[in-house]
């Protein structure tokens, strides 16, 4: 019962009618990247043909058109995640980019030897390794909130874990490999109490959960155009301006300075101070047009509809015996993880990609969360709004056929 109109929708999506090993494609691999729009790929096109300049420097018109469809991205972003202000984002080249800016650039100048930073159990590797990399340097430690048997953070045990040594708490809005919802304000509230800052990964809530930084009082939020219907290669940090203008610079060069002797240089305001050298304009004037895609089905309507597929999905694996779902928290974004009995992952997806269908297998660059379920990996399905419940049961029926296949 959605409102919404999904061959409409799946029309708008060429990628999406095609034929893969003679049979119609089933793309569930959404968590990795979801597919383009017309919208999207149009946008990108437009900007080659009709607009293309280096921004910022020119004062010809094809610069001016290039830089205010640039800028005009930031306010897009601004607007969608309710930042108080255009400056408080920040382009990098995906959410790997933000995490390391912030690791580098806050972690280089507020930690010391002895402090703490608290990751969880949930993280994908980009939200760990650039904290332990920053820690060796400085003689930090990182720590890690436990993932209970449903999925869900322990967060009587991060309430634990929480310091006065505490300087900053990395978590995920929501879980690449589980699905999970972090209860991330809750999070944020409890590290504040201490003095601590959060960092959250919003690289899997950008596209299913609404999010309004100021209402979260997050101090960072980082996130990727690519897990949005937006291109690759352009990712977003948001960080309060009070924070960022405390903050070095994160790479030096063009852009990101007032004026450069070789006694002395002075560097820019936010956002360009940590912009330097030309960026990915074309993708960055895209990523607009993947915003107002979402903007116009409505994320609400979008959530909705996933919750449907989710549902359904989640409810005709528990029918498959020797299934076993992976993470069955109350609260998650469209993504489901499972290993069956008897069967590798690596050989599940092969057969899958065999019919047509599009799994993600392995450990999803989380493979802490892998240990603590004392697995190598699951075979992961995740859906975004252009996926059918006839696609399900394709995958469904798939599944049946490679177990009754391979099972000794
Ligand atoms: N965090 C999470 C939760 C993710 O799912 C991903 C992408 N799989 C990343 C971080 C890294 O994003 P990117 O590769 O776009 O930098």
């Amino acid at each position: 019962s959605t409102q919404l109109d999904i061959e409409a929708i799946r029309a708008e999506f060429p990628v999406l009618h095609q034929q893969v090993n003679g049979k119609p494609l089933v793309y569930f691999d959404n968590a990795a990247t979801n597919q383009k729009p017309l919208q999207v790929i149009n946008a990108l096109k437009h900007h080659y043909e009709a607009d293309n300049a280096n921004i910022h420097r020119g004062i010809h018109t094809l610069a001016e058109r290039s830089t205010t469809a640039f800028e005009d991205t930031r306010k897009a972003v601004q607007t969608f995640i309710n930042a108080n202000e255009a400056e408080e984002i920040i382009f990098t080249k995906g959410t790997t980019e933000s995490i390391n800016l912030v690791a580098s650039s806050w972690g280089r100048k507020f930690l010391q030897s002895g402090d703490e930073i608290i990751v969880s159990g949930l993280e994908h590797h980009s939200n760990i390794v650039p904290w332990q990399l920053i820690a060796q340097e400085k003689g930090a430690k990182v720590r890690a909130i436990p993932v209970m048997e449903n999925g869900d953070l322990d967060i009587a045990a991060f309430s634990q874990l929480l310091s006065d040594k505490t300087r900053l708490v990395a978590v995920n809005h929501a879980s690449n490999s589980l699905g999970t919802i972090n209860p991330v304000k809750q999070i944020i509230e409890m590290a504040h109490a201490r003095g601590a800052k959060v960092l959250i990964d919003g690289a899997q809530a950008s596209s299913h959960l609404p999010i309004d930084v100021q209402q979260l009082n997050a101090d960072f939020y980082a996130f990727s155009a690519h897990k949005m219907y937006g291109p690759t290669g352009v990712g977003i940090l948001y960080g309060k301006r009070s924070l960022l203008e405390k903050m070095p610079p994160y790479q030096g060069g063009g852009e990101m300075i007032k004026e450069v002797s070789f006694e002395k240089t002075t560097f820019n305001d936010i956002p360009y101070k940590f912009e330097a050298g030309t960026p990915n304009i074309a993708d960055v004037v895209a990523f607009k047009a993947a915003i107002d895609f979402i903007n116009r089905v409505g994320k609400e309507h979008i959530a909705q509809y996933e919750e449907q597929l989710l549902t359904y999905a989640t409810s005709q694996l528990k029918n498959i015996e020797g299934v076993k779902i992976i993470g069955e928290a109350l609260h998650k974004v469209s993504v489901v993880s499972f290993v069956v009995e008897g069967i590798h992952h690596f050989d599940l997806g092969m057969w899958m990609d065999a019919k047509g269908v599009a799994v993600r297998t392995g450990h999803h660059c989380t493979q802490p969360l892998m240990d603590r379920f004392c697995i190598e990996g699951t075979t992961r399905a995740s859906f975004s709004v252009y996926n059918t419940i006839e696609e399900i049961d394709v995958f469904i029926g798939a599944l049946k056929d490679i177990i009754k296949k391979l099972k000794p």
